[in-house]
């Protein structure tokens, strides 16, 4: 006999997940995706302002009691995309839960970053900049391309809606630490801004041999470009991801959620989803 009171394979509880930010574009996407899945269970969501979202069996609650809806409720992690000030918070208030926490916010300045860190020491913590699986393999093969065409001009070139509040992206900034470490100049985490990186230019600008440009192009209801571009005067490399639909993100980050399962507390990146391990 199984706990399951079966005759021989335990069913598997899924893990419940708390999204935040319920009314923004990615939480009614994470809600949406959630209720089409049977691996995982949105149990409740919070939002500033209330309002009717269509899932069954779901605990809506105002954003500010996100607390009391962690301490009280059996939940195995959070999930939020929101804005920095708000996640810092809602990370924290898991952790003290004892409760995982998946971050897909960005924008995030050094202190709110050493927050979220000191949190991953109590509850595990899995931040990522961006879901997609195929931006987690852009980001390797840019690294390597970046090494091996070490000379080349390199520049980042995103492209979002325009209602995306930071800029350039997380995403954009993740790919530029990673050509900056490929060419040994350093860059770690979101917050972090190489010295060489020329943020459009305007005027008389010449480029320089190291700098890398960084272009953010904000228009209509584009869900998610990036281009990484590394040229010479012979011949020209273009990487592009195109995320298509946010229902991208969301399955990645539900994946996440469900790895996080049974993690020790700790610092999670995406690539340890992927990793398989
Ligand atoms: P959005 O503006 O549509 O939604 C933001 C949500 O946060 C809303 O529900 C809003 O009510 C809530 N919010 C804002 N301020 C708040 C506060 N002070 N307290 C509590 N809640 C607050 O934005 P979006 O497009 O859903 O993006 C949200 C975040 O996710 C952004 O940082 C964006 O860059 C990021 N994002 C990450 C990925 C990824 O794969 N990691 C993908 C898409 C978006």
């Amino acid at each position: 006999m199984t706990p399951s009171g079966g005759t021989g394979t335990a069913r598997r509880v899924p893990p419940r997940v708390v999204i935040t930010g319920a009314t923004g574009r990615m939480g009614g996407e994470l809600l949406a995706t959630a209720g089409e899945r049977d691996d995982v269970w949105a149990v409740a969501a919070t939002t500033r302002t209330p309002a009717a979202i269509p899932i069954e069996d779901l605990e809506l609650q105002q954003a500010s009691e996100l607390p009391e809806l962690l301490a009280d409720s059996a939940v195995d992690a959070l999930i939020d995309f929101t804005v920095p000030e708000y996640s810092v918070d809602a990370v924290e208030a898991a952790a003290d839960a004892g409760i995982a926490s998946v971050v897909g916010t960005t924008g995030f300045d050094d202190g709110q970053l050493e927050a979220l860190r000191t949190a991953s020491e109590s509850a595990p913590v899995l931040k990522a900049a961006n879901f997609a699986r195929g931006v987690e393999v852009l980001r390797q093969v840019v690294g390597e391309a970046a090494a091996a065409m070490a000379d080349y001009d390199a520049e980042v070139i995103e492209t979002h809606h325009s209602g995306k509040r930071d800029a350039p992206s997380g995403t954009a900034k993740t790919i530029l630490d990673e050509i900056e470490r490929a060419r040994g100049a350093g860059g770690d985490e979101d917050a972090s801004d190489g010295e060489d990186r020329v943020h459009g230019r305007e005027g008389r600008a010449p480029r320089e041999q190291d700098e890398v440009g960084v272009h953010a192009v904000r228009a209509g209801d584009i869900t998610g470009v990036h281009e990484v571009l590394l040229a010479d005067n012979h011949e020209e490399l273009r990487i592009t991801h195109r995320a298509e639909d946010r229902g991208v993100f969301a399955a990645g980050a539900l994946d996440a959620a469900i790895w996080l399962e049974g993690r020790e507390p700790g610092w999670y990146e995406f690539g340890d989803v992927l990793s398989g391990e």
